[in-house]
């Protein structure tokens, strides 16, 4: 069995090694959510609730350690960290209430009673990246699980601790062993094993958009279920009629949360032409003023980058690019042992730059101006990514005109918002396949089933 040294990021120590899930494991674990299919969806909805109720209780009774957890693990901020622990209890208390709402139509037919159920798919298969662990985690699982689906989970290599933590605190919580199974491993093992299984139904995918469509290649050939939520390249517009403090005091944080290691970050700040410089002010004075450092400690606003590989593919956007990179200005971060990379706002010269085009998954953002509404909607729909992005305006018709014109899934109005449980979260283009979280999110994890019933007979 393969071994894999969790380290974390803020102090390069080996927080623990852990042994690595191969095909075989794979494979029985599969083998063990077909068996208890039948019991878990033959559950009487009620009990399926409540058991869902109680999961969320027990991830609240170890939020603490959840999220103290990820911050060994991931390097994420302690307040990050505790939001993110409290999102898989919101997310397993939104989707228990599911199970005695999973509501089909009576349909008007000639001849009898037309009834669609929503059924089960089977076995689900989960493969979460290492942003954001446990979020990502919850928000494949819970609605699965409430679904009647079992579930297999696969965490990203860099960040299994949490998932494993979670795996176990639904067996605590009385879900039965088998139903929900996390299965540390790599994903050209364990990953590549839940799309060519036959009896996985479902991949349940976030991650990078390169291996999302390889993954969706395969499932192909078994025309297995996919959900992508994959990269993603935001907007955050400003336009000259908007609150210029409050848009500027917000954008450090718009691309900084997490490190920069966020698939929603407002990484092109689009600033109106007419107001650029008065932006860039307030903008450079709001970016002194983040905290970057341990990300144990209360205040910190922005740790280390999860891995030595990460702040290397960062550095490769900004200093060891083969475009000229203007950089406007930058944070400052630790010296010494950890991951840390500098908050860096630079000023790409042309659309086509690589750091205006590509996710870079770091504290980097660009900042160009734009001349009017049209140019301002151009530029932001100029990439092949479209999950969120943000527009800033007092104009009530502007706000609502942009935010139909932007090809983006997710957009706020003077906020940086992207992830509420109980909305719907996903891309358009090439951020992605599908919709998770929100009231619909259970689409995703059934089937619909029509069934006529004779009253001739
Ligand atoms: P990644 O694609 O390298 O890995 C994601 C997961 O897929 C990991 O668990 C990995 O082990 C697994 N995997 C890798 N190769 C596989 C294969 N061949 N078959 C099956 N599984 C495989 O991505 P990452 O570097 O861990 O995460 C960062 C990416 O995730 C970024 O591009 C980011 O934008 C994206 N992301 C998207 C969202 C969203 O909701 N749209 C949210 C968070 C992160």
């Amino acid at each position: 069995m393969s071994t894999h040294d969790v380290i974390n990021p803020a102090t390069e120590e080996t927080v623990r090694s852990i042994d690595l899930v191969g095909v075989e494991e794979t494979d029985e674990a599969v083998a063990r959510a077909v068996e208890v299919g039948p019991q878990w969806r033959g559950l009487a909805p009620a009990d399926r609730g409540r058991l869902l109720r109680r999961f969320s209780a027990v991830v609240d009774d170890h939020l603490e350690e959840l999220a103290l957890l990820e911050v060994e693990n991931a390097g994420h901020t302690i307040g990050n960290a505790r939001w993110e622990a409290g999102n898989v209890r919101d997310v397993l208390a939104y989707y228990s209430a599911a199970p005695e709402r999973l509501f089909g139509k009576q349909i008007p037919v000639a001849g009898g009673l037309d009834v669609t159920f929503k059924e089960p798919l089977g076995v689900v298969s989960v493969i979460v990246p290492w942003n954001f662990p446990m979020p990502i985690a919850g928000w494949g699982f819970a609605p699965a699980l409430a679904a009647g689906n079992t579930v297999l989970l696969k965490p990203a290599e860099l960040t299994p601790l949490t998932a494993m933590r979670l795996g176990e605190l639904a067996l605590e919580a009385g879900i039965p062993e088998g139903v929900f199974t996390v299965l540390p491993g790599k994903g050209s093992v364990v990953g590549e094993r839940f799309v060519t299984h036959p009896d996985v139904r479902k991949v349940c995918f976030t991650g990078s958009t390169a291996v999302g469509q390889g993954i969706m290649r395969k499932a192909a050939d078994q025309l297995k279920r996919v959900t992508l939520e994959l990269g993603g390249k935001s907007a955050n517009i400003v336009f000259d009629d908007s609150d210029l403090d409050a848009a500027a005091a917000a954008a450090p944080m718009s691309f900084l949360d997490n490190a920069g290691q966020d698939c929603c970050a407002r990484t092109r700040i689009l600033v109106q032409r007419n107001v650029f410089d008065a932006f860039m002010e307030r903008f450079e004075a709001a970016m002194r003023d983040v905290r970057v450092g341990d990300p144990g400690d209360e205040a910190t606003q922005m740790g280390p980058l999860v891995s030595a590989g990460q702040r290397e593919t960062v550095r490769g956007f900004v200093e060891n690019s083969d475009e000229t990179v203007d950089v406007a200005f930058r944070g400052s971060a630790p010296e010494g042992d950890g991951y840390w990379y500098p908050p860096t706002v630079v000023l790409p010269t042309s659309t086509k730059d690589r750091v205006w085009q590509d996710e870079i998954f770091g504290p980097v953002v660009g900042v160009m101006p734009f001349d009017d509404e049209a140019d301002a909607i151009a530029k932001a729909n100029d990439t092949a990514y479209g999950l969120s992005g943000s527009i800033w305006t007092r104009d009530v018709g502007r706000a609502i005109r942009v935010s139909r014109a932007v090809e983006a899934g997710n957009l706020s109005v003077n906020s940086h918002s992207s992830v509420r449980y109980s909305t719907p979260f996903g891309g358009f283009k090439a951020s992605g396949i599908g919709r998770e979280l929100g009231p619909d999110a259970l689409d995703a994890f059934t089937e619909v089933k029509n069934v006529f019933i004779s009253t001739d007979n």
